[in-house]
């Protein structure tokens, strides 16, 4: 690591690394600092036992519409060894009743399977995706690959065309309100609110009423990365490379030094200054840039207290069990719905939408709701990620970060509650305990642990509700990207548009920087106002 560049970046992450591969691109000399010994953040995919053959993608796994993102092209990442697949039958919910609900790469194949549920949900599901289309295209994609709007600016925007006055009608509902009005059978309320919200939004907030017809419109569906999801962390790291951008692994920020109320560069814990030239970039969470790493008396107060204010999504932690397999899970209802042998995303223990208000109600307790878990057998798909015959699985499951009042208490649960896992999931599976030659667990605070952005086990880094959408995250007026002391920008997940794997944070920072800096990229998306303005 050399003592001076032109951006230093916070955090590994791959919001960070596309900054960072863009920069670079740009002609910026680049480095990131990151605690760990690999780079990558969400992006791990790891052997275990060690040498046993066996692959888990601990953090995350299902990329949805991955390769239609705009840096996945830009950025050369299939060149540079990510390779995806999209099985066809994206997501099955298999019910109480052996049945299943399916969501399928043909359109036409989920509206038949809806029918089989409802022949009204199946009508409902194609006027809306039809409705929407538009709207997503024109609208929710080139919002979420720019940098927001001012909320009155965007209304007004929006308000100038048939699809934005439908768009903000249908917002103004909450997803839970969206698929009572919508739709009638209670497995595809609830598949609805699982598939396209449970994940990341609190069903009862009004303002996010478009979630569920935006999804099922836009056509994105789940994708794997070939070989595991470290492959696309070593084609990041291979595009920042090639760009001539540096990582410095084991690297720990201490403090971001700012002189005259400039940011100047990074203290690191082993004494080390590297001196930011241009700008210093943040992947990591409001807590963390605001309050650890930057002075109490540099930080104007309402800043601060901003940066306190910051909430994280309490529904969003996740229990992960991960199991090593002598052969696949074979379904029960896959004797009456054989395709489900090539299901690619299992839902299970979903069968009605009051079950998400138990599970809310079990989270504000503390306490682990009732099943509801999904989760994939990847090497159906994918046979490298596990010696030649044998398979890997993980189930996935929310509950609570503090569990019992104290996220320690996983400490002792988490191995018993992978058992209860593991039985519960042998209701559907009956051949999973046989199959099962090694498992493991990952609790919420292992999740905080490994990556301590995602405070609290938040592995969206930071709640929706709060206001904490769009112009308004990751505080309300600064969803610009820039970190309101001069030089300093934010590119992680508490920036629009959220976590999960988009890289939309860090393609939307890299924009304004270069337009703060004053260099035009051809990559460049027109301004968003100029693209809303259609009329
Ligand atoms: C169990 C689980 C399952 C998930 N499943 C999915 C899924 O299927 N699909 C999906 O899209 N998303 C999923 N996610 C969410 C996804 O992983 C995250 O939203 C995403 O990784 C966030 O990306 P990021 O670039 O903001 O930062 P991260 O990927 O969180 O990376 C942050 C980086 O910053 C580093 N860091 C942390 N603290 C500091 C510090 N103080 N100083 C410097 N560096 C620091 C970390 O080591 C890390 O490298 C899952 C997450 C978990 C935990």
């Amino acid at each position: 690591m050399r003592d001076v560049y032109d951006a230093v970046i916070l955090g590994s992450g791959h919001n960070s690394l596309i900054l960072q591969a863009y920069l670079g691109r740009s002609g910026l000399s680049t480095v990131c600092l990151e605690p760990r010994a690999v780079a990558g953040g969400g992006l791990e995919t790891v052997e275990n036992p060690v040498g046993s053959g066996f692959f888990h993608n601990t953090h995350s796994f299902y990329h949805r519409g991955l390769t239609r993102l705009p840096w996945y092209s830009d950025l050369n990442l299939r060149q540079h060894g990510a390779e995806y697949l999209e099985p066809e039958l994206n997501v099955a919910l298999i019910t109480a009743d052996g049945r299943a609900l399916e969501w399928w790469t043909q359109f036409e194949k989920t509206v038949e399977s809806f029918a089989q549920f409802s022949r009204r949900d199946a009508g409902a599901l194609q006027r809306w995706c039809e409705r929407f289309r538009p709207i997503v295209q024109n609208i929710l994609v080139p919002e979420a690959q720019a940098p927001p709007l001012p909320l009155d600016q965007r209304r007004a925007l929006l308000s100038e065309t048939e699809e934005g006055r439908v768009l903000l009608k249908v917002s103004e509902l909450s997803p839970l309100e969206f698929v009572r009005q919508e739709f009638e059978h209670p497995a595809i309320q609830a598949g609805l609110l699982f598939f396209n919200g449970l994940r990341e939004v609190d069903l009862r907030c009004r303002g996010f009423g478009h979630h569920i017809p935006a999804l099922l419109a836009s056509g994105r569906m789940a994708q794997m990365c070939v070989g595991g999801v470290r492959r696309l962390a070593d084609a990041l790291i291979a595009a920042v490379r090639e760009a001539g951008g540096e990582i410095a692994l084991r690297t720990t920020p201490r403090q971001i030094r700012i002189e005259d109320g400039c940011v100047i560069g990074v203290e690191t814990t082993d004494g080390a200054f590297v001196r930011a030239r241009r700008l210093v970039a943040s992947g990591l969470n409001p807590h963390q840039t605001f309050l650890d790493l930057i002075e109490p008396d540099q930080l104007p107060a309402p800043v601060a207290e901003k940066a306190r204010n910051f909430q994280y999504n309490f529904i969003a932690p996740l229990f992960a069990l991960n199991v090593n397999l002598r052969e696949a899970p074979q379904y029960q209802a896959a004797e009456r719905c054989p395709e489900l042998k090539d299901a690619f995303m299992v839902i299970l223990g979903l069968d009605r939408p009051e079950q998400f208000e138990d599970i809310v109600g079990h989270h504000e307790a503390g306490a682990i709701p009732p099943t509801v878990m999904w989760g994939t057998c990847p090497t159906r798909f994918d046979a490298s990620q596990a010696p030649p015959g044998r398979h890997t699985a993980f189930m996935w499951e929310k509950t609570p970060y503090r569990l019992e009042g104290d996220p320690q208490n996983w400490d002792r649960a988490k191995e018993e509650h992978g058992r209860v896992l593991l039985r519960k999931w042998s209701e559907y599976a009956p051949n999973i305990e046989s199959a099962t030659l090694a498992a493991f667990t990952a609790s919420p605070l292992d999740v905080e642990r490994t990556l301590p952005n995602m405070k609290h086990g938040d592995l969206l880094v930071g709640a929706f509700n709060n206001g904490q959408v769009g112009f308004h995250r990751p505080f309300a007026g600064a969803g610009h990207y820039r970190g309101i002391l001069k030089g300093l920008y934010l590119c992680g997940s508490s920036c629009h548009p959220g976590g999960n794997i988009t890289g939309l944070p860090g393609y939307n920072c890299a924009q304004v920087v270069l337009a703060d800096l004053g260099i035009a990229a051809p990559w460049m998306p027109r301004p968003i106002a100029d693209q809303l303005k259609r009329g």
